[in-house]
């Protein structure tokens, strides 16, 4: 299991990072602690950060991802850890994120234990007064004033990181202001719920989500079929109401067929209508009826004109 605990000083993660260590056997990498025995054992590292941690300060960036990635190659880490006090800046997590990536390995989850900033200021008060009461050393940057500088540095530099591991899904956020006992079980909780669902068979939880984009697919394709289909149909409509138009056109031209027809029996201007009636006739066949039909009327038109000329004659 790979944890990160997140929250201001004092915010109790020390204490819960040793909760973890003994339920799940694995380490915890306190930067601050491997900070502080560094500055001890007087290496490079600790001249670099003393100074730094005494005034409240973060060491920097390069300092302690160098630190962390020394620190989980170690065989000890192999089985999982609980980050406590790393990262605390967004670059710090990113490198953190590559580290992990180069090695195959992923977070578990961040586990941020919110606090109320004024209960934490007399929870480091009442902790010092006991930490001298029993005589202990208290530390350099264990003072009211050093904890505003180190609360101002996490309101502005490692706070962002709620959001940074929020976007990824991997923030769990405790209730810190609860008893130790409490924050215990509640971290207990979140973790149990964690492991029950990465228990799960992996088909079994894949299988809703494949089924469902697979009845995605075939409604689509029902889809496009009926859009075929009903392509197919208004074309079918199209064309029916086409020659339904032919038809109609064809009946309205019909009547002056007729009129033609009568035109045959009647004079010239009888014919004349027709022949103008054929003509505004619009489809082709109806243009050649009317024609068809004009022609004895023209006759019959001559025939009467003679027949008049005769009686004029006679008369
Ligand atoms: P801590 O014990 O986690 O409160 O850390 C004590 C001090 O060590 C901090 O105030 C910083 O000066 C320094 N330190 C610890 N961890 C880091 C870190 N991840 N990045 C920068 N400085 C750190």
């Amino acid at each position: 299991m790979r944890l990160i605990l997140l929250g201001p000083p004092g915010a109790g993660k020390g204490t819960q990072a040793q909760h973890l260590v003994q339920r799940h056997g694995i380490v915890q990498l306190s930067t601050g602690d491997m900070l502080r025995a560094a500055v001890k054992a007087g290496t490079p590292v600790g001249l670099k950060a003393k100074d730094i941690m005494a005034s409240g300060g973060l060491v920097p960036d390069e300092v302690v991802v160098g630190i962390i990635a020394d620190r989980i190659e170690e065989a000890d880490a192999k089985n999982g850890f609980i980050l406590d006090g790393f990262p605390r800046t967004v670059p710090q997590a990113q490198a953190l994120d590559k580290l992990l990536k180069s090695k195959g390995l992923a977070l578990d989850a961040v586990l941020e234990l919110r606090v109320n900033e004024g209960a934490l200021l007399r929870r480091v008060e009442t902790r010092i007064a006991e930490m001298k009461a029993r005589g202990e050393a208290v530390r350099a940057d264990d003072t009211p004033e050093v904890l505003s500088q180190r609360l101002a540095n996490y309101r502005a530099q490692t706070e962002p990181l709620v959001d940074y591991y929020g976007e990824k899904r991997k923030l769990a956020t405790i209730d810190g202001m609860k008893s130790i006992d409490e924050v215990t079980a509640d971290i207990k909780r979140v973790l149990d719920a964690l492991s029950e669902s990465a228990a799960k068979p992996t088909k079994a939880r894949r299988k809703p989500a494949a089924k469902k984009a697979k009845a995605k697919k075939a409604a689509k394709a029902a889809s496009a079929g009926r859009s075929a289909k009903k392509a197919k149909t208004a074309k079918k409509a199209v064309k029916k109401a086409a020659k339904k138009a032919v038809k109609k056109t064809a009946k309205k031209a019909a009547p002056k067929r007729g009129a033609a027809k009568k035109a045959k029996k009647s004079a010239k201007p009888a014919a004349k209508k027709a022949k103008t009636a054929a003509r505004k006739g619009s489809v082709k066949r109806t243009r050649k009826g009317a024609k068809a039909s004009s022609r004895p009327a023209k006759k019959v038109t001559k025939k009467r004109a003679k027949s008049a000329r005769r009686l004029t004659k006679r008369g």
